[in-house]
Formats: C-alpha cells, structure tokens, sequence
C-alpha cells in the first residue's frame, strides 16, 4: 500500500442507502506488517514497510496464514471508518465485539433530522424459505383493506411509502414538539424510530474486520448492512490489502465448507454413476442416497436444514443451482 493510494482514499465519502455515507479516516500498517509479525515467529528480518508490494514468497505465505486462520498477524493493521447509517443498522454493526465504536449522542444533541425511506420499487416482500429475510415479489394491498383506504390509481407500495412519510413527518415534529416543552433531548428522542440516522466512528483490526466482512458481505445478511459492508471490502481492503482481499474471495466468501455428512454423500452419489449429468438425476439420485445412508434425522420429515444445504451446495459445484 503506497501513501498515494492511502492519501486518495482517506476522508473519501462513499454514499450508501438515502443518506449515509461511509468514509475511510485512517489505517495502520500494511500487508507487510501483517507479513513481518508472522515471521517473527521464525526470527526473520521482522519490519514492515509502507509502499512496498509483496514479494512473491510473501504472498503465498499471506495465503497460507488466512487459509489456516492463523489471525493474530492479521490483527498487526487496522482500519478506522466514520459512519453515517440508519440505526438498525448500527444495531446489527454494534453486535461485532471486536470493533471499538464512538457515537452520535442524542443526550447531548438534537437527533439527526434524517430517516432512512424506502422508495416504491424498494419495498420487498417476506421470504417463504427465510424467516429472517426477504424474497422475491411486489408487495400487495391485503385481502382486508378497508374500501376507503385501497385506491386503484395508486400501487400498494406508492401507499406504504406515503405512508412512511407520514409517520416520519409525524414522529420528527413531536420531537421537536417536546423539546419546545423543555423536555430533555435523552427523554425526547424515546419515541424516535430505528430508521433515524446516526453517526459513528468505527476502528477494528483487519482479522476482526473480515470475520465482519464474511458475516455482512454475505448474501444472509440484511441488503442495508450489506451495502457498507460491501463499500469496505470491494473499494477499500481490495484496494489497500490486495492479498488478504483476494486469499478473503478465495478461502472464506465464495469458499465451501463440506460437513462430515456432506462428503459422505457425495462419496456415496459417485457410486452411481451419470449422476451429475442432468439436474432431474441428480435430484433423485441426491434423494435416494439421504434416503438409505444418512441418519433419520436427515432423511425423514418434511424440512431439514442441513440437508437442503447439502443438496445447494453440491448443486453449486455442479453448476445446477446458482
Ligand atoms: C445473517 C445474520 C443473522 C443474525 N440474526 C441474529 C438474531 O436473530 N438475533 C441475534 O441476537 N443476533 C443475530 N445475529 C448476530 C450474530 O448472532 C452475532 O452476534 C454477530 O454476527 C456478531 O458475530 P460474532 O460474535 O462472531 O462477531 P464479533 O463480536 O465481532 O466477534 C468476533 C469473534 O470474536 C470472538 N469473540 C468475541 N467476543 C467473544 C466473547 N465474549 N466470548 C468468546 N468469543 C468472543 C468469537 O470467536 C467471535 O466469532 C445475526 C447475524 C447475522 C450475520
């Protein structure tokens, strides 16, 4: 990493969602100290450098300690963030103990007058396979609506962003309402909702800051997270850790972890053959071999998580599911 490239990404504000925002403000140490705290292990020349590429050797060894979860020379370099985020994003943020965090206060200030909003084309319907997330559909005025609040000239989703607008509109001006009173500015903002944006500084060294990445980047993880924490890893640790972004791709985000019970039943599937030919033959071959080989609590009933994720994954690695 070279000062240039440090220089030009510092204090540079990537906007996400309505109104946040994401801004790199300081980093310590380079790939190379992530290198020299490792090699202290073995009594080598230890010091890192600023501006200096890896050397080839270098970094096969990076590889090797991300591959192996050998984190703590991971833990050598740290990044620092300001953050601006609606706060359910920072309710999810906040559950990563390793990071230190510094945040707006609404005891000492005005709450922030800004609320995440959600655009017609954004509002998005409850998953059926995902109980925690969302799937795939508009969304649609319930079968109960009221004659006078259902409108034909207006879609459902046109009607829950007004809607949202309203409450917003409502909410900010009885805050504002009581403070006029004298209300203290802690007792004021109770009422506020989770979509109210809030600021915050957030430090965490690059070993936590991956484990972060590998739990927000994900494609579990809630759509608004996901978008800063996609802004860290694709426009700042690729750019500024090259290595550990790439060894990150290729060992732990678009990486596979066969259970036990997985490579057992691919083991037994290559027993019959042509399986992996077509997406209908591998369905029931999949089927037949949970059915005899795996224990009853695969095979049986109706729903069983781990099997299902059994049946995606090597669906992916045959290129029947995406
Ligand atoms: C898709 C998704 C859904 C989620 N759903 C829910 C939910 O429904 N309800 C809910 O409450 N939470 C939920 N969470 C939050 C989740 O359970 C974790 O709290 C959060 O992801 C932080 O993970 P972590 O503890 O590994 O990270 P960090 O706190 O950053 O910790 C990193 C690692 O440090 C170690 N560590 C940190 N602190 C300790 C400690 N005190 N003791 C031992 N080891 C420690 C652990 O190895 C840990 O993995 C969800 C998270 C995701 C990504």
């Amino acid at each position: 990493m070279s000062n240039e490239l440090l220089e030009s990404l510092r204090w540079k504000k990537f906007p996400v969602l309505n109104d946040g925002y994401i801004c790199l403000t300081d980093v310590m140490g380079s790939e190379k100290d992530i290198i020299a705290a490792a090699r202290i292990s073995y009594g080598k020349d230890a010091r890192g450098e600023l501006g200096t590429e890896l050397a080839s050797d270098e970094k096969t060894l990076l590889r090797y300690l991300f591959r192996n979860r050998h984190n703590t020379p991971f833990e050598m370099a740290e990044m620092k963030f300001i953050i601006r985020a609606p706060i359910f994003v920072f309710r999810q943020w906040h559950r990563h103990r390793t990071q230190s965090y510094n945040e707006y206060s609404g005891r000492y200030s005005v709450m922030i007058d800004s609320m995440e909003t959600v655009n017609p084309d954004q509002w998005r319907v409850q998953s059926t396979t995902n109980k925690q997330g969302s799937g795939i559909g508009e969304v649609q005025w319930p079968d109960d609506t009221p004659f006078d609040v259902y409108n034909d000239e207006q879609s459902a989703a046109h009607y829950l962003s007004s809607r949202q607008r309203e409450l917003h509109e409502h909410m900010t001006h009885v805050y504002q309402e009581r403070l006029k009173f004298g209300v203290s500015k802690e007792q004021a903002r109770i009422d506020l909702p989770v979509s109210n944006v809030s600021e915050m500084y957030a430090k965490c060294d690059i070993s936590n800051l991956m484990h972060f990445l590998s739990l927000r980047s994900d494609g579990h993880a809630q759509v608004e997270i996901r978008s800063y924490a996609d802004v860290i890893l694709y426009e700042m640790v690729k750019v500024l850790f090259p290595n550990v972004y790439q060894a990150f791709i290729d060992f732990r985000l678009e990486a596979m972890m066969l259970s036990r019970l997985d490579q057992l039943v691919c083991r037994e599937m290559q027993k019959h053959p042509g399986w992996h030919f077509e997406d209908q033959f591998y369905r029931s071959v999949f089927e037949l071999v949970v059915t005899e080989q795996l224990p009853e609590e695969w095979s049986r009933g109706k729903r069983c998580r781990e099997r299902d994720e059994c049946y995606e994954k090597l669906g992916k690695l045959l290129g029947f599911i995406e």
